[in-house]
């Protein structure tokens, strides 16, 4: 039968596209919760949140809508903040350099928590994060924790953000990165951590390939 997949680790150590190919390979649906908090980072910038006024906070929260829709063109899955598309703006470093702080206040946490869980509800899914073994899933069937190297995680994003037309000195990435994950693995609610009956891939050593069928040989067993 169909599960649940929760595939958590530090930024940027390709949890997203290791998920995507996972999900491809076993013909299940993707779900991107750092694209959520990246949503939401947005909104709050977008509406001058003061992230210290719960107040503001929650009249933010009350009109944020995240959701997402299949690019027909591409195949590609694209996440849409109030019906308008910002796949592209959430990925800037601009957004990557303030989501930690938007992910650490528990408001936030909560709400999109809850549509986590909606959206993950029918199985058959791959969703990454940083707390979906923890949190969203605790009872997921396949947790996979990813690590990889700072050096090796900073070169892939500095090559990714390139790709997109952002050119970031990779002192910028490893500092946006170490960053990100001291305050993940810090905050009061849902802290990145490896679950026990998690499966370790440290994807410094392996190649995409390989960490993929691993993946997929653990989710049919
Ligand atoms: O996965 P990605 O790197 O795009 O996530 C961006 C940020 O969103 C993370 O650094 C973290 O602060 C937050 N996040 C989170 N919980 C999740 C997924 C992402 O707090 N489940």
């Amino acid at each position: 039968g169909k599960i649940v997949i929760a595939i958590d680790g530090y930024s940027g150590c390709g949890k997203s596209s290791t998920a995507k190919a996972v999900a491809k390979e076993l013909g299940y649906t993707y779900i991107d919760t750092g694209a959520m908090y990246r949503a939401a980072t947005l909104h709050f910038l977008n509406q001058y949140v003061t992230l210290t006024n719960p107040q503001e906070v929650e009249k933010a929260l009350q009109n944020l809508e995240i959701s997402f829709h299949l690019n027909p063109d591409t195949g590609v899955q694209e996440t849409y903040l109030n019906g308008l598309n910002v796949e592209e703006q959430i990925r800037k470093m601009k957004i990557s350099s303030r989501v930690s702080d938007v992910a650490a206040i528990k408001a936030v946490r909560k709400k999109l928590v809850a549509q986590q869980q909606q959206l993950g509800k029918k199985k058959g899914v791959v969703m990454d994060g940083r707390d979906v073994g923890s949190v969203v899933f605790p009872g997921a069937e396949l947790k996979v924790f990813m690590t990889a190297d700072l050096d090796t995680r900073a070169g892939r994003r500095q090559a990714e953000l390139l790709q997109k037309g952002e050119m970031i000195p990779l002192e910028e990435i490893k500092a946006n990165l170490s960053s990100r994950d001291k305050i993940d693995s810090s905050r009061e609610v849902g802290p990145l951590k490896k679950m026990d009956d998690a499966l370790e891939v440290d994807t410094s050593n392996v190649t995409f390939v390989e960490q993929v069928a691993k993946i997929v040989e653990k989710a049919k067993e």
